[in-house]
């Protein structure tokens, strides 16, 4: 019998284009389903596996990690999905369930963790196959490309969110893309004045994040009419991190949402006197997912997305680099 195959964008190492292949459909096992593949956002962790930012990937690599298909097999062992249904595949693919932080309920932190589309295969094909637990089961509402982001941009923003202080008004947006825009409509919803920074002189962000409510826009530079309470930093720059002290309000808190950040600049204590506080946030956990897709329910949430096509994925890459995508970038399959 023939072996079935797929196409597949292939990453074999830093510094060279994905490239356009036909492989071999993945062999799923027991606690895994092979998922045909509707569509897959392109997130800018991406960017950092293939810039080598993110060490070690497994390679070859089927990079993404914001897959929306449908459950075509399941393995024997799988419980609470099945044939046909509709999934959603994040960043967090695997954890041990033994170790120090996965028996603290922070599975986000797993030493033995594994991640879709880096130590993973991912999304940037037209099958891929995931350990069932780590799969969101969604309703029919999200069969679209549009939902893409909601896995990755949407998830890690949610996260990031929560980790502000309820009580926080004002809050600051550093890089206002995927995340930001999904993540303003959930904070407007909930009363918040956000505060969009962008880079500096980009008027089409800043006009679409004033378009989604934004009390203030303007570049990272500016200094915002009022303190903020908190802010969350989407933008892989460390120089935003002492900038973002310097806007915050006393007992404000300063979130990095990116896995990856350039080196911070050195700066006074006084930026971060008065009980500020900057920390990060790390992979997201499935308790995240289900409270994130809870909250969907009644916060309606639309996403702007430009659509590729999967052999487009290095022009998609491309437009996300020089930040000429409005919204978030998604790979559209095509199946015969
Ligand atoms: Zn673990
Ligand atoms: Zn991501």
């Amino acid at each position: 019998m023939q072996t079935p195959m797929m196409q597949a964008m292939i990453f074999e190492g830093v510094g060279k284009p994905l490239v356009l292949k036909q492989v071999p459909l993945p062999e799923f096992g027991v606690e895994q389903v092979l998922i045909k593949i509707i569509a897959c956002g392109i997130c800018r962790t991406d960017l950092h596996v293939l810039d080598g930012e993110l060490n070690k990937p497994k390679l070859p690599l089927i990079p993404g990690h914001e897959i929306i298909g449908r459950v075509m097999s399941a393995g024997k062992k799988v419980t609470g999905i099945k044939e046909n249904d509709l999934v959603g595949v994040p960043w967090l693919g695997y954890t041990c369930g033994k170790c120090k932080y996965c028996r603290q309920d922070k599975e986000n932190l797993c030493e033995n963790a594994k991640f879709t589309g880096y130590t993973l295969d991912g999304g940037y094909a037209q099958y891929t196959v995931a350990f069932s637990k780590y799969c969101f089961k969604l309703s029919e509402h999200y069969h679209n490309a549009g939902s893409a982001p909601l896995l990755c941009a949407g998830l890690i923003g949610f996260r990031s969110y929560r980790m502000i202080d309820p009580k926080a008004k004002n809050i600051g947006m550093y890089g206002f893309g995927a995340a930001a825009h999904i993540l303003i409509q959930i904070a407007i919803a909930q009363n918040k004045k956000v505060f969009a920074f962008t880079r500096e002189g980009d008027t089409q962000s800043q006009a679409f994040a004033r378009e989604l409510g934004a009390q203030w826009v303007g570049d990272s530079s500016a200094i915002p009419p009022e303190k903020l309470d908190a802010s969350i930093i989407f933008a892989a720059a460390g120089e935003l991190i002492p900038k973002a002290l310097q806007d915050l309000d006393k007992g404000g808190t300063v979130i990095c949402g990116g896995i990856h950040m350039s080196e911070i600049p050195a700066f006074s204590y006084d930026l971060l006197w008065q009980e500020r506080m900057v920390r990060s946030v790390a992979n997201l956990t499935r308790e995240d997912g289900l409270n994130f897709f809870d909250l969907l329910k009644s916060t309606k949430v639309h996403t702007q997305t430009e659509s590729f096509k999967l052999s487009q994925a290095n022009e998609a890459i491309a437009k996300l680099r020089t930040g000429e995508v409005k919204g978030a970038a998604v790979l559209v399959m095509d199946h015969i």
